[in-house]
């Protein structure tokens, strides 16, 4: 045998990792007592248990309180409690706290590794080498953020008492996403685990009481969808966190409609994982083997689909099923293992079953032949070739390690084929040539790019998606946003909109007649129901009449502004140079504005002067900062440079309030336009032909078409038509409290980032109704992670 035979020859002996503590952990509590509440142990009131087993045997773990409505009652009243003391805390204080626990973790880290592994049926590697040093650099790194507080977010507090909910993948990882930046921030808690993964959080709550957290400012319940819709309905509750499936985002999304609850949604994912024929295949295959069987593919951001380019793509698969062989499915305490068990037996029947279905649609599905553990929710490592877009292994998150692969010709059509899903969290891009890398990763559509590798996480970096895959983010910067909030100028309350009472007489009869139209693709044009509001003076006469914009014309405004590449391709400076020429030609007719003003609201004429003036200050303001609001670069640990890119959300829905008709109105568009977003905006319903008025302005400042679309019209109704469009990206509403509540509901469709004034106008001559909170919501930012080193 010579010394190559001997090296193939060689095997793995067995390398478990030993669970004695951990079983004596498991030994000597009391589940039955396990919600953490006020800093006490206490049972379910209900007396219910739910029990959690271990994937890899089935065998019973432990028999877990069950935390009903009366618990999070509980709960949430322990957390109010505690939070004007942690809320007045200094940042000093919160630092020490989060310092303290990131401390604690580190001495118990095998612990929390093995009960992880345990208790979600992960490989041992994974939870002692990703998940516990993560979270606990998670709440190292939000020790500073809560001592920085001051500095970086003037003007931001703690968002008061956050509910938490989490998924079952990385039980702690996702627990330290969430307590950390909300400690730091100055806001209690109370989180609930997902009900197939409860014993790391009963680990962490007893880090908690060891590390100094004042009673009551952490607390961990247990329990299935029945506690989390307790959280999530709960009125004591200011801000809602989920992670988990769209599905549940979505019901989340409608229950905290009209309630002022800030929500941040991570939802699930189909990344694609695009490897061009420049690529370094050995490496590419290496990452794959991160990117879609790491924590057996139940990974939100799993890089799911293989986009190949076809003159590789043969040589590629060839590796990929080469290593495949070699993934050593099996005890998750093992070492050497790289493929643990599903997490329960409801998980391995949902993946074979989409499988199945995916091979009926036409799939080839090949698993190494390998042999399974005799018990335990195992699976395979599968591929699946021959896909074709619409199968449902390309469309549908498996949340298992399956691979369904497709192949592209050339670079648009590499993108067009990422882009061909509903979500939106996360992409991988291979190739040696980084010009071709950069040139990929801004056009797409997912909150986290990384250039040749995977699943790279860091706290410092934000992480979070488009579209279907939720909105929010966590980690640095941009996730300590979802925990602060900025104290808004607000205005009056406002009511349901009347249109103008059918004035009775013209008010100036020398006036040539005018019809307002709507402002679509840069064109004015008649409604398509071919029905006009009239609109009335302040003193009740016929000022003039616009259209009534119905259903169609959002949508061809939506489609115009979609259409519209010119703006959001535009460089900023481009952007702002048109931004300070629609001041100019407003500034140009200043006079003329005025007096609308004053003979529709009836405003004095110094005051309707103020607001026009003020409108154009606030073009200035933001034509300047159009090149100023930019991305951050961040140094993560890892030899990666990470950059924050600000992009434009896309289509920005705009329904502007009654109150100061034309500041309110440019108050919104103009930071949505200034970040490159293309708008679609709903004026005033009593006072229209104030932005009608605009279309001129607009036409002789160099806008290309369909970056301003403007529907006039019924405010509640066309509000709700763009809350159910699925083309639009987001949706500023200031209008009625009820019109808000069903725009938020109403937005479920695609998951449109809603921003509402829940009924409330601003007082928009303020100078804090301008500036970063407006210009934060006009981007989603990007993080695209870029290795450096040979
Ligand atoms: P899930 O949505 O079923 O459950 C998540 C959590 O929500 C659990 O704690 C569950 O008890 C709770 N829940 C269920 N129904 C509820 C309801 N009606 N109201 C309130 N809470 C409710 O998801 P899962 O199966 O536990 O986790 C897998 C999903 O999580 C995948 O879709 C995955 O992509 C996603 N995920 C996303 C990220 C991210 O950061 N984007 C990270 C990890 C996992």
């Amino acid at each position: 045998m010579n010394i190559l035979d001997r090296y193939h020859a060689m095997d793995y002996g067995p390398a478990p990792e030993a669970r004695n503590e951990a079983d004596a952990w498991l030994a000597a509590r009391d589940f039955g007592k396990a919600l953490f509440i006020g800093g006490d142990w206490k049972a379910a009131s209900g007396g219910k248990t739910f029990e959690t087993s271990e994937p890899s045997s089935g065998k019973l773990l432990a028999k877990v309180s069950d935390a009903n409505a009366a618990d999070i009652d509980a709960a949430v009243l322990a957390a109010t409690k505690a939070l004007p003391k942690w809320a007045a805390s200094t940042g000093y204080q919160r630092a020490k706290v989060l310092y303290a626990i990131g401390r604690a973790m580190q001495r118990h880290q095998r612990l929390f590794a093995v009960l992880e592994s345990i208790d979600n049926g992960k490989p041992i590697r994974e939870s002692r080498d990703i998940d516990v040093p993560l979270a606990i650099r998670h709440f190292i790194h939000h020790a500073g953020w809560a001592q920085a507080l001051d500095r970086d977010f003037p003007g931001q507090k703690g968002v008061g008492v956050v509910g938490q909910i989490i998924p079952w993948n990385f039980p702690l990882l996702m627990l330290a996403w969430k307590i950390a930046p909300a400690l730091a921030a100055g806001c209690t808690v109370v989180l609930k685990p997902a009900e197939f993964t409860p014993l790391t959080a009963i680990l962490f709550a007893e880090i908690c009481e060891r590390a100094g957290v004042p009673k009551g400012v952490v607390n961990i319940v247990q329990g299935g969808p029945e506690a989390g819709a307790a959280i999530v309905n709960h009125p004591g509750i200011q801000k809602i966190a989920f992670t988990g499936s769209s599905e549940v985002g979505k019901i989340i999304r409608k229950a905290t409609a009209g309630s002022g609850k800030k929500l941040s949604l991570e939802l699930g994912g189909k990344s694609a994982f695009i490897v061009f024929e420049d690529a370094d295949l050995d490496s590419a295959v290496e990452g794959l083997v991160d990117g879609i069987w790491f924590n057996q593919g139940q990974v939100c951001c799993a890089g799911s689909r293989l986009l190949v380019q076809e003159g590789i793509a043969d040589a590629l698969i060839a590796k990929v099923k080469t290593r495949m062989s070699r993934l050593r499915v099996g005890s998750p305490l093992d070492k050497n293992t790289d493929i643990g068990p599903l997490v329960d037996l409801t998980q391995l029947d949902r993946v074979k079953g989409l499988v199945a279905e995916g091979a009926r649609q036409g799939a080839i599905c090949w698993q190494p032949d390998a042999a399974l553990p005799p018990s335990g929710y195992y699976h395979l490592p599968t591929l699946a070739t021959g896909v074709s877009p619409a199968n449902i292994l390309a469309q549908e998150e498996v949340f298992g390690p399956v691979l369904a692969t497709m192949t592209f010709r050339n670079t648009e059509e590499a993108i067009e084929l990422a882009n061909n899903t509903r979500y939106g969290l996360a992409a991988s891009v291979w190739s040696e040539n980084v010009n071709l890398a950069l040139h990929v990763a801004p056009q797409l559509k997912a909150g986290v790019v990384w250039v040749n590798g995977t699943n790279m996480f860091d706290a410092a970096c934000g992480f979070g998606g488009y579209r279907e895959s939720g909105f929010g983010r966590e980690g640095g910067r941009e996730g300590m946003f979802e925990y602060l909030a900025a104290k808004l100028p607000l205005g009056p309350v406002i009511k349901p909109a009347i249109s103008s009472a059918q004035p009775a007489e013209q008010s100036d009869g020398d006036a040539i007649d005018r019809t307002a139209k709507l402002f679509i693709g840069g064109k004015q044009i008649r409604p398509d129901g071919n029905y006009s509001l009239a609109v009335a003076t302040a003193k009740g006469k016929l000022a003039g009449e616009v259209g009534l914009g119905s259903r169609k014309d959002i949508r061809d405004a939506v489609s115009a502004a979609r259409a519209c590449k010119a703006w959001p391709e535009a460089t900023a400076y481009n952007r702002s140079q048109v931004l300070y020429y629609l001041a100019e030609n407003l500034s140009g007719r200043a006079g003329e504005f005025a007096a609308r003003l004053t003979e529709l609201t009836g405003a004095t004429a110094k005051a309707a002067r103020d607001e026009v003036g003020q409108s154009i200050e606030r073009l200035f303001l933001y034509a300047g900062l159009a090149d100023k609001f930019e991305g951050r670069v961040h140094q993560p640990p890892a030899r990666t440079v990470t950059l924050a890119l600000h992009e434009p959300v896309g289509v920005v829905g705009i329904v502007a309030p009654d109150a100061s008709p034309l500041l309110g109105l440019i108050s919104l568009i103009a930071p949505a336009l200034a970040m490159g977003n293309t708008v679609v905006a709903v004026p005033s319903e009593r006072y229209p032909l104030v932005a009608t008025d605009l279309y001129q302005v607009i036409e002789y400042s160099d806008v290309p078409a369909g970056a301003i679309n403007i529907v006039t019209g019924s405010t509640a109704e066309l509000a709700g038509v763009l809350a159910r469009h699925d083309d639009v990206d987001g949706l500023w509403v200031f209008a009625d409290a009820d019109t808000c509540a069903k725009a938020e509901a109403e937005s479920i469709g695609n998951l449109k980032r809603v921003w509402s004034g829940n009924g409330r106008g601003l007082d928009w001559a303020s100078d804090e109704a301008a500036g970063d909170a407006f210009l934060r919501r006009a981007v989603e930012v990007k993080n695209v992670w870029a290795p450096y080193g040979d």
